[in-house]
């Protein structure tokens, strides 16, 4: 089995506005048309059997109708986690309804909703996932929207997280996209349900891949491509030739996903 624990996709009726955008802002060709059903044709040649949605709400406004999408497209194979907004009034509201439409998680994304890990103004909100008890993913290190600025580093996210012990969170990028080594220092081997996902982690220089998921250990680290970004085929053989153990491989490409999807 393979799951895909960081992939995205949007409605029909955005979808084309939205992947020339962000390929233009990222500078990267994407590898779906942005939809559904394009991302599933690309599982489909990939072998991925269940991939998690990552949508995000880039304005307070937008939270209602980027979950209700989430909601409905949400089934057995896509598994949806929703967003909130750091500024959005009813955002305490909005992680109630997440939980009520049976969304499986939340992504936030420092970058594109205008916050820095480690502010205090989010402690609030943060302590309030914590209650909910729902996995949340962030984007960690680099954004190519912001090349001379990152929001989520290592260090001060390591320092938020030991203000929130109970935060069940999910690093993405390997807890600091292009800034591994930091992210070896400061984020790997902490304690808690801190989770780190392989997306877009193709360029880790495979030495230091392999040493921060042993650092880190293979039980908290979940397969990802970042879909339409990366290949889940192209992120697959990365990790499959890494010297991990069999066992290692099978925890990072399902099981650790099947562990904290149930729970
Ligand atoms: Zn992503």
């Amino acid at each position: 089995m393979l799951i895909d624990f960081h992939f995205h996709a949007f409605s029909e009726k955005i979808a084309a506005k939205a992947m020339s955008k962000l390929s233009a802002t990222c500078g990267v060709e994407p590898l779906t048309d942005g939809t559904l059903s394009g991302a599933m044709e690309l599982f489909d040649k990939c072998g991925v059997d269940k991939a998690v949605l990552l949508p995000i709400a880039t304005k307070p406004s937008q939270q209602t109708v980027v979950n209700n999408w989430a909601a409905e497209v949400n089934s057995d194979r896509v598994i949806s986690f929703g967003s909130v907004h750091p500024d959005a009034e009813d955002m305490f509201e909005e992680l109630e309804r997440i939980r009520q439409l049976g969304l499986h998680g939340i992504k936030l994304h420092p970058e594109y909703q205008g916050f820095f890990i480690h502010e205090r103004r989010l402690d609030p909100m943060l302590s309030a996932m914590e209650e909910l008890g729902l996995p949340v993913t962030i984007h960690a290190g680099l954004d190519p929207i912001s090349p001379e600025l990152t929001y989520c580093m290592p260090e001060p996210c390591a320092e938020m997280l030991k203000r929130h012990p109970r935060l069940r969170v999910i690093l993405a990028h390997m807890g600091g996209n292009e800034y591994w080594e930091q992210a070896l220092e400061h984020i790997c081997g902490l304690g808690g349900e801190v989770y780190l996902d392989t997306a877009y982690s193709y360029y880790t220089p495979d030495e230091l891949f392999t040493k921060m998921i042993r650092r880190h250990g293979a039980d908290r680290i979940l397969f990802a491509s970042d879909c339409p970004w990366e290949s889940p085929d192209r992120m697959f053989q990365k990790l499959d030739s890494l010297p991990l153990t069999d066992d290692e491989k099978e925890k990072i490409f399902f099981k650790n996903a099947l562990t904290l999807l149930k729970t």
